[in-house]
Order: C-alpha cells, then sequence, then structure tokens
C-alpha cells in the first residue's frame, strides 16, 4: 500500500519507504517536565499516536521511541523556585504525564528514555563534534555547535541566513560565540544551577536541549531512522540543531521525514504554559469531557492545519463519539461471525495513507454509519451489513479510539456472543444457557431483546 507523508525537509508530500522492510523507526520530542502537560501538547502527542496506530494497521511493526527532557532551563528554574531536587520535580510531572497519556488511550512509546541517563553520550556526541571542528569551547566552558561549519543549516526551517540581521547577537548577550546562531551543546554551570551539574571534559555543567534528542533518538534506533515527530514550534531552533549535530558528529544520514503538527490555539493564541491559557487533561475530565471526545476534537482537523479549541467544538465531540459508541450499541444485538469490510473501508484507509487525512476518513465513516443507521429503523440491516459494520467500526476504532471501554467487546466475547445467537436459532435453549453462563464467568452478561441480543461488561 502506497502510503505517503509530508515531508517538513523537502516541503512536499512523499511516498513513505522505510529503510528496514515491514519495520517503521519512530521518534518523537517528549515533554519538558516542569509542568502539568496541558490539552495543546497532547494535539501533538495525539497525532503522533494516530501516526503510529495507521502505520501499525496497515501491517508495519513500530518502534517507538518518545524521550523526556528532565533536564532544562526551565526544569531547573522550576526545581529552584519550589526549593526542591531537580528529580523530585521532574518525577512528578513524568508520572503525570503518564497518567494523561493513559487517561488518552495514547498508546505508550516503546521507551522513554530520561534527559539525565544520558550525559556520558551525550559528552561523547559533543567530543566528536570538537574534534571534527564542528564545534569549539568558549571561554567559561560551554561549548557551543559552529554553523558556519557546515553549508546546510536551515534546511529544514528554510532559514536564509544572509539576511539574518547581526543584532541578535547584542539582544542574545551571547558575546562568547563566533556566530550569534551558534548553538549551545554544553552549558557551563552558573550560579542559578545549584546542585544540577554533571563533570565532563570542560568542566561542570549540562548538555543543551537540542543534544538530548540527537543522543537518545540515535541510541535507540539508529544513526539513520524513518521519521521524526514534533508540534511546529520544535521545527526551529529544536530540530534544525539537532540535524547539525547529529550529521555532523556521525556522518550519516539522520531522518527520512520529519513530521510537524500545528499548534492548537485557544482564542487565536498558541496555547502555551508561558501564555497561562491552558487546559489541562484532568481539568477537562473533571468539567465532564471523556477521553473519547478530547480525542475526536484533537483528531477531528487534519494535523497540518490549525485548531482553535472551543466549547462549540466540544459539543460536536460529545455528539460525534454518543453517535458512534451508539450504533456499535445497536449492532452489537445483531452480531456474526463475518471477517468482510464495507467497500467504504478501503476508502478510509486510502484517506488516512494519505498524509493522515483524519478529516475525510471521519467523514467517510459518518456517512457510512448514516446509511447504516437508516436500515437499523427500517428494519433493512442483514446479518452481512452488520457483520461488517461492526468490522469496519472496530478497525476505526483501532485508530480513533472513540468507543467507551465498556462498549469495546473483544473477540472472544463476540465470538460467544455469535455462537450463542445461532443456538437461539436453532431453538438449541441448553446450550444458549451453557454460553450465558460461560460470558457471566469471563464477566459479560447478555441480554435478550426484541433487536436481538446485547452484551455488556458486568
Ligand atoms: P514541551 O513540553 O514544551 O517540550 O512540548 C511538548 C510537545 O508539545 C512538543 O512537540 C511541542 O511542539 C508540542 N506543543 C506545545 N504547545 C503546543 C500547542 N499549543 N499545540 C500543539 N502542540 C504543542
Ligand atoms: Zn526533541
Amino acid at each position: 500500500m502506497e502510503i505517503r507523508f509530508y515531508n517538513t525537509l523537502t516541503r512536499k508530500k512523499e511516498i513513505f519507504k522505510p529503510i528496514n522492510k515491514g519495520k517503521v523507526s519512530l521518534y518523537t520530542c517528549g515533554p519538558t517536565v516542569y509542568n502539568r502537560a496541558h490539552i495543546g501538547n497532547f494535539r501533538t502527542f495525539i497525532f503522533e499516536d494516530v501516526l503510529k496506530r495507521v502505520l501499525q494497521l496497515v501491517g508495519y511493526n513500530v518502534k517507538h521511541v518518545m524521550n523526556i527532557t528532565d533536564v532544562d532551563d526551565k526544569t531547573i528554574k522550576k526545581a529552584h523556585e519550589e526549593n526542591k531536587k531537580l528529580n523530585k520535580i521532574t518525577s512528578k510531572y513524568t508520572s503525570e504525564f503518564m497518567e494523561d497519556l493513559q487517561a488518552l488511550k495514547i498508546l505508550p512509546a516503546d521507551l522513554f528514555p530520561a534527559a539525565t541517563d544520558h550525559i556520558q553520550n551525550m559528552i561523547e556526541m559533543i567530543s566528536i563534534l570538537i574534534e571534527n571542528k564542528n564545534a569549539y569551547v568558549a571561554d567559561d566552558g560551554s561549548v557551543f555547535f559552529s554553523i558556519d561549519s557546515i553549508n546546510d543549516y536551515g534546511k529544514l526551517a528554510n532559514l536564509d541566513l544572509k539576511r539574518q540581521k547581526q543584532t541578535d547577537r547584542v539582544a542574545a548577550d551571547e558575546y562568547t560565540k563566533d556566530n550569534p546562531r551558534d548553538f549551545a551543546l554544553w552549558k557551563a554551570w552558573k550560579v542559578e544551577d545549584g546542585d544540577v551539574f554533571w563533570d565532563s571534559p570542560w568542566g561542570i555543567g549540562r548538555p543543551g536541549w537540542h543534544m538530548e534528542c540527537s543522543v537518545m533518538s540515535t541510541k535507540y534506533l539508529g544513526n539513520h531512522f524513518d521519521i521524526h515527530c514534533g508540534g511546529v514550534d520544535n521545527i526551529f531552533p529544536h530540530h534544525e540543531n539537532e540535524i547539525a549535530q547529529s550529521c555532523a558528529a556521525l556522518g550519516t544520514e539522520f531522518v527520512n521525514i520529519w513530521m510537524h503538527s500545528e499548534h492548537l490555539n485557544m482564542a487565536d493564541e498558541k496555547m502555551s504554559k508561558s501564555l497561562g491559557n491552558i487546559k489541562t487533561i484532568p481539568e477537562l475530565l473533571d468539567d465532564g469531557h471523556s477521553a473519547e471526545s478530547l480525542r475526536y476534537v484533537l483528531i477531528s482537523s487534519h494535523y497540518r492545519s490549525k485548531l482553535s479549541f472551543s466549547s462549540n467544538k466540544l459539543d460536536d465531540a460529545r455528539k460525534a463519539v454518543h453517535r458512534i459508541n451508539d450504533i456499535y450499541n445497536r449492532l452489537q444485538g445483531i452480531i456474526s461471525d463475518g471477517n468482510s469490510f464495507p467497500n467504504e473501508y478501503d476508502q478510509f484507509i486510502e484517506a488516512l495513507v494519505d498524509d493522515l487525512n483524519t478529516p475525510k476518513a471521519l467523514g467517510i465513516l459518518f456517512n457510512y454509519l448514516k446509511e447504516l443507521n437508516r436500515k437499523i429503523d427500517n428494519d433493512k440491516l442483514t446479518d452481512e451489513e452488520s457483520s461488517r459494520g461492526i468490522l469496519f467500526i472496530k478497525k476505526a476504532d483501532e485508530i480513533f479510539s472513540f468507543l467507551k471501554d465498556k462498549t469495546v467487546i473483544p473477540d472472544e466475547i463476540a465470538k460467544l456472543v455469535a455462537k450463542r445467537n445461532e443456538a437461539r436459532k436453532d431453538k438449541n435453549w441448553e446450550l444458549s444457557d451453557l454460553l450465558r453462563e460461560e460470558l457471566k464467568e469471563k464477566g459479560w452478561i447478555v441480554e435478550d431483546t426484541l433487536d436481538g441480543s446485547k452484551c455488556y461488561s458486568a
């Protein structure tokens, strides 16, 4: 199947060709754990979740690494403000992040490496860059990457460096740098850093943020891997600098496809911790919104379009999620054991593999469900159609996770219900009762209604 993704680096949609057949190596920039992540962050994490689920659905084995940024200016500042050890702060927000991932039904990464566990690896990469003359040590013991040492700096963010104003130097107060755009690989210790420092050949200090991701991505996925993601604010300087460091240090290609999701806005402004216009996942759940509705809001527009968060969108999402759960429940009564899909399913998958066109895929799904509902209302739905409908919804749920947990009936249970329906058709009441008992033992109740048998978790 031909999959196409928009590559920020080439600024066009490209046919996705994995480096290793059948496998995808995926790195997604994780949270900076100095505060509770907000729903804006989760727009990016859910885009990445959908990307991973689509790759898995079409048959790829995905190795997914998401880092935890547990040392940087913000985490240190927070620890200082609260007069706590750095790891007290970062472990608290890492646990909360994991809780939110779970609450939003985001599939966990295979690995969540933390920056502070990889300082030695970072020192090694920085040493190579100094040896290769791509980096230099400043008077205070900080190490900077020299962007003049490579000829393609700016290629990801499409920067025209010649037009860059020299006044940046003064504003940034970076007088020890050769070029104002040179960025820190290693930051020499300052008083504000308190007890946060590591030994290095250049004196005590800590790594720069970009270095963390260059090291952790290549350590776990190899020097050259398939896809690297983040939000658009990561393009520059973070990902641009990652490319510069990794390519210069490793002398290989680094990432094939760079994918970035647009921002979630709150009243036309980027939702961000620094602007204070944020909503966290527990706040939204406490307000009565379900995880499924929150996922729906974030998935219902294309990941490369800006999205405004609003109560209207949450209302629409609630209704859409209700509709899909309702029809799924109605179909449960008419379970049969088929395994073919309706024609619309192919169109649905085609939309998803065309740069994750989730709004189009949802449109196809909901048009199909409307027709299905009409047939149920008119008592015109055949068993075959019902089983196709169930399969389609289940597959769509593998991507979107809209079904409320209690309505997701595992295959093993669905098969027992279907077997029991057959027994009832044959008037084999003894077998039907035995199957009801077996279901009960497994924690599922079946109820026989005029519409057929309904099954739900006890
Ligand atoms: P941070 O914790 O600030 O490092 O951000 C974690 C991820 O969330 C990064 O990939 C950011 O690009 C992304 N992000 C931050 N704010 C937003 C937003 N308002 N909308 C979408 N993604 C965001
Ligand atoms: Zn990163």
